[in-house]
């Protein structure tokens, strides 16, 4: 593989997230936190983390709550940086597409698709060209001037996922992007898109609960496990590490208190 054909390579990439035992809001808690000695306390969330994703590749990533996941893509896509001693590197704009996504819950629809374009990678002339398009795949012609949240959670999985169909990005970082995407007929049509839009030409970034999405669409997987890379391998064998690795390990042990 040539270096022009990574998309992104992560070396040594390590997370450590440091959290005090108790909310110290106040003085008084803060004080109190002294004299019971509490301290802050270490999760290491992702440990040494080596990888290439090649430029075109569907990737996807899984594992139990807790595992990482979200924390990896974070890394990658530049929300937060790694411990000191790793490195990101990154070929190609992005968007990071969530179900929250960046909306301004006081802007109207109309708005916040405004707000995005820029982050769509299109020109203000563009955007505003394609917002009736955009708001007619997400079905909101009666709420295009209805501030956000007003929105019911399908409302704003909708228009999350007809803004993304419009994202001229390179990467696309999909966190749990998929699922909650309203009834099932959105569903369909969401599915259908996704096929024939956002899939050509793009390297996405897949983090995904449903095993069947991952299983139809990922060419390579990586299973966390309590933030250690335990597989890399295609969809099939992937899944198979995660029920036999962390589904049964899970089932065996008590429940990890930090996750829950
Ligand atoms: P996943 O997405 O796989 O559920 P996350 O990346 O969200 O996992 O979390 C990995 C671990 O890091 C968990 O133990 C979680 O509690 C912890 N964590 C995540 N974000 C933070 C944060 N901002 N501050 C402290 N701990 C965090
Ligand atoms: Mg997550």
């Amino acid at each position: 593989m040539k270096r022009s054909d990574i998309a992104i390579s992560l070396k040594n990439v390590s997370k450590t997230y440091r959290v005090s035992d108790i909310r110290s809001e106040t003085l008084r808690d803060r004080l109190a936190q002294v004299v019971m000695g509490g301290s802050s306390r270490k999760i290491e969330a992702l440990k040494n983390i080596n990888l290439d994703i090649y430029k075109g590749e569907f990737f996807g990533i899984i594992g139990h709550n807790g595992s990482g996941k979200s924390t990896l893509i974070n890394i990658m896509s530049k929300a937060i940086p790694p411990d000191k001693g790793g490195t990101v590197i990154r070929n190609g704009n992005y968007i990071r597409l969530s179900l929250g996504m960046g909306f301004n819950p006081e802007l109207t629809a109309r708005q916040n698709i405004m707000v995005n374009a820029s982050i769509l990678g299109l020109s203000m002339r563009e955007i505003k060209s394609r917002t009736p398009e955009i708001i007619a795949f997400a079905e909101l012609e009666n709420f295009v001037d209805t501030q956000i949240k007003f929105f019911s959670k399908g409302m704003k999985a909708r228009l999350a996922f007809a803004v993304a169909v419009h994202a001229q990005a390179d990467i696309l970082f999909m966190d749990e992007f998929f699922g909650g995407v309203g009834d099932e007929r959105f569903k369909e049509k969401a599915d259908t898109v996704f096929k024939e839009q956002l899939l050509k030409n793009r390297t996405i970034v897949h983090v995904s609960h449903s095993l069947k999405n991952i299983q139809e669409y990922c060419e390579r997987v990586l299973v966390l496990d309590h933030g250690m890379p335990i597989a890399l391998e295609e969809p099939a064998k992937a899944i198979e590490v995660y029920r036999n690795e962390v589904i049964k390990k899970k089932l065996q042990t008590r429940p990890n208190p930090q996750n829950t």
